[in-house]
């Protein structure tokens, strides 16, 4: 038995995958070049926002470019196989040895299934594993309960903090513009945990 006196509470975190534990932008441009939708020596742009498609402008319709990522023929590729963040697996782990832990992701039924293989493969499975079913449902994150949300979507932060919940931002390019509790590293958020009563 694991007996740390520093410890602190177990609490109910809650953690989210694309953006926080899976590449979700690598992946897509690698196989944005592996069907020819852009070339092949385009260079990863900087995603600075969440309108992803406006980082692509070789790809004219917006409507097209979503499609491609929820609804077309790749969408399970594009999901399954996305690279795990370095050092993904040893945060959960870390986290669940002092931690009530589930996943939260919002998803389509596409992007849902290959989601649910992804964390199988990548040996990520906590207990609870949660899905907002977007093409279904309006619904956020808050209508599981968990006491503190990670995750890389601002308004998901902020649906914890409007309930007096605790929310943390992993700090990624694409939202650098809002001024919410933010850690930049999974052991920050770790930390963070740690002080909290
Ligand atoms: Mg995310």
């Amino acid at each position: 038995m694991v007996t740390n006196t520093a410890k602190s509470r177990e609490m109910k975190v809650a953690i989210d995958v694309d953006g926080v534990l899976r590449d979700f932008v690598g992946s897509l441009h690698k196989c944005l070049i592996m069907d020819g939708l852009i070339l092949e020596n385009t260079p990863m742009p900087e995603i600075t926002s969440w309108g992803l498609h406006q980082f692509y402008p070789q790809i004219e319709s917006t409507e097209e470019f979503y499609d491609y990522i929820f609804r077309s023929e790749s969408t399970f590729n594009l999901f399954s196989s996305a690279p795990i963040y370095k050092g993904a697996k040893e945060f959960m782990e870390l986290l669940e040895k002092g931690h009530e832990v589930g996943i939260i992701t919002s998803q389509n039924e596409a992007g849902w299934r290959a989601t649910l293989v992804w964390l199988f493969a990548n040996q990520i499975t906590p207990p609870n594993i949660h899905c907002i079913r977007f093409d279904l449902m309006k619904a956020d994150k808050t209508i599981w309960d968990y006491e503190v949300i990670l995750d890389d979507k601002p308004s998901h932060v902020h649906e914890f903090l409007d309930k007096d919940r605790m929310g943390f931002l992993l700090d990624r390019p694409w939202n650098q513009e809002v001024d919410l509790p933010r850690v930049f590293s999974y052991g920050e958020f770790i930390e963070e945990l740690n002080g909290m009563e």
